[in-house]
């Protein structure tokens, strides 16, 4: 007996674990539609070219490598607060949000979890179903019990509202209600305009509390509507919880820049609530890494670098669009009878293609092509030289 004969293997992570797989497949034709990341049309995760001048800056610059302070840098967390909620919102001047700097989104979903936890008796978080994997594990870990409220229908390919609705009345008062306020992930079914005032009204009615994830901004519609959610819960008054992400929206994935944004009541709530958020992050990881942060705020705070950025994250958005319509086209060429239009509809780099578990396992199987177990795939991964391959791929297994 050793102190670590008695650990078990963990379950392997559904996603990381079809990396591996798709490493191990020797086929040249092989294409990863598992991960959730970015490629562009040859199959590379971008540099951009905006981030590439912020680090060309600060590489000249030769400057000392100083802590930054548990909150982060403060031009980063002020320019998060401006990109969330738009540049003439109010809450900017109000002296009630509060923002921290992150280890990605992930950091800043834990450090509000964490928070919460100490914050509140109901420890009961809803998430949507389904959503994205890690909501539920990160949630349980911090001691939460997780529960969902419907989300997606499989035959519209898009949000059940109703069900959601109804799904949210019955929690118990005062739960955690975790939102995705643009490109849903796993689905790409989104809300509209109309149905978050709904999902507004019966949050504020039942006292629930509000907690938004947007690591997506700009690859929906464009940075201002794809934060509508945020804004409107803003102006509704309640308290918010915000975590945020520059992993994709930067294609910065291993910088982990991310922040945790808080709506208070008052500057008197403000400065509780940071001061306790700081405990929270000293007693984690002391302060953030200065890299990513110093980047990305170089490109938002400088009026050239942002519009070369918000260029570029155009491009990779109308690019997915491409090939969403694109896949739509070849799968009905390639024989498939079945309306597979919602493929265009849904936004995002994912879609949920309808396909199954057993269709899943053929596609890699047979054509060397990983998704994941769900249906989940990743859009954003095709390009002109796999599409082919793809389409024709799931047409076979979708007959
Ligand atoms: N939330 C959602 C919905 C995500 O899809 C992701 C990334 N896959 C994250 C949070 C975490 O983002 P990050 O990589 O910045 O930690």
């Amino acid at each position: 007996m050793t102190l670590f004969s008695p650990v078990e293997m963990a379950p392997r992570d559904p996603i990381l674990g079809l990396n591996e797989a798709f490493n191990a497949d020797n086929r040249s034709e092989k294409v990863n539609l598992g991960v959730g990341v970015y490629y562009d049309e040859n199959g590379k995760v971008p540099l951009l070219r905006a981030v590439c001048a912020a680090e060309e800056a600060r590489v000249a610059e030769q400057g000392p490598r100083p802590y930054l302070p548990m909150e982060g840098l403060a031009s980063y967390d002020a320019a998060v607060q401006t990109l969330l909620f738009g540049a003439e919102s109010s809450l900017l001047e109000s002296g009630r949000l509060v923002t921290a700097q992150s280890i990605g989104g992930t950091g800043a979903l834990k450090l509000g979890a964490d928070f919460l936890y100490r914050l509140l008796n109901k420890r009961l978080v809803a998430i949507s179903d389904p959503s994205w994997e890690n909501h539920r594990s990160l949630f349980e870990a911090a001691g939460f019990e997780v529960v969902t409220y419907p989300y997606y229908d499989p035959q519209t390919h898009g949000v059940n509202l109703e069900g959601m609705l109804e799904g949210i009345e019955k929690l118990p008062e005062g739960s955690v209600v975790l939102l995705h306020a643009c490109c849903h992930n796993p689905t790409g079914a989104d809300l509209s305009l109309a149905d978050w005032t709904r999902v507004i009204d019966v949050i504020q009615r039942r006292n629930h509390v509000p907690f938004i994830d947007i690591a997506y901004q700009g690859f929906g519609d464009n940075l201002q509507d794809d934060a509508v959610a945020l804004r409107l819960f803003a102006e509704s008054g309640l308290p918010l919880f915000i975590s945020s992400s520059f992993s994709k929206s930067f294609s910065l994935y291993g910088e982990r820049v991310g922040a945790l944004t808080l709506v208070t009541e008052s500057h008197d709530e403000m400065l509780s609530t940071m001061s306790q958020l700081k405990r929270v992050i000293r007693t984690n990881y002391s302060n953030p890494p200065t890299h990513g942060a110093k980047v990305v705020s170089a490109v938002l705070n400088n009026v050239e670098l942002y519009a070369k950025w918000e260029e570029e994250l155009a491009e990779m958005r109308d690019r997915i669009r491409i090939m969403r319509s694109s896949l739509v086209e070849k799968l009905a060429a390639a024989g498939v009878t079945k309306d597979m239009s919602f493929i265009e509809r849904q936004r995002g780099m994912f879609s949920y293609s309808g396909l199954t578990k057993a269709q899943v396992a053929r596609l890699a199987d047979e054509f060397a092509i990983y998704a994941v177990g769900s249906g989940r795939i990743c859009v954003a991964a095709l390009n002109t030289g796999n599409i082919d391959h793809v389409a024709n791929s799931m047409a076979a297994v979708l007959k």
